[in-house]
């Protein structure tokens, strides 16, 4: 006689009506997968009567002392940034005069070869930086 196994004879213990026809039969019929269920019974009978696990101590207190709150610091302030806009501004202001002839003596070709160099950069730099907002944007969803 081949017996029931130990997850037939489990859910049988714990919910008789789900089980197949087969094995309400050899469980009526068998005192050796009678007696596993009973032990079954027993076994789930101490679990349920076990209390519920609670920690015996303040677990958020715990978990905040390892959170580490990173020290908000100033920004230093961009000391050569603001140098190269006053150099830019005072250069500006003193060749006024002649930055309208600034492109004159430059050849037609080496003119459009400029723009369209700076573009592409322009264009790359634009799509490297919408790429890694799109990056920074999938890290936040995943939060
Ligand atoms: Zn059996």
């Amino acid at each position: 006689m081949i017996h029931l196994t130990d997850t037939e004879i489990q859910e049988y213990v714990l919910d008789r009506n789900a089980c197949s026809t087969q094995i309400i039969a050899h469980m009526q019929s068998c005192d050796t997968c009678k007696e596993a269920a009973a032990a079954y019974e027993i076994l789930f009978a101490g679990i349920r009567a076990q209390p519920d696990a609670v920690f015996d101590f303040e677990l958020s207190e715990l978990v905040l002392e390892k959170i580490q709150v990173p020290e908000r610091t100033r920004k230093p302030v961009p000391v050569l940034t603001i140098l190269l806009s006053i150099l830019c501004a005072g250069g500006s202001y003193f060749f006024r005069n002649d930055i309208a002839h600034l492109f004159s003596g430059i050849p037609p070709l080496l003119l459009y070869f400029i723009i369209i160099s700076t573009g592409a950069v322009a264009l790359f730099l634009l799509a490297d930086m919408y790429k890694g907002y799109q990056q920074k944007m999938m890290q936040l969803d995943r939060y």
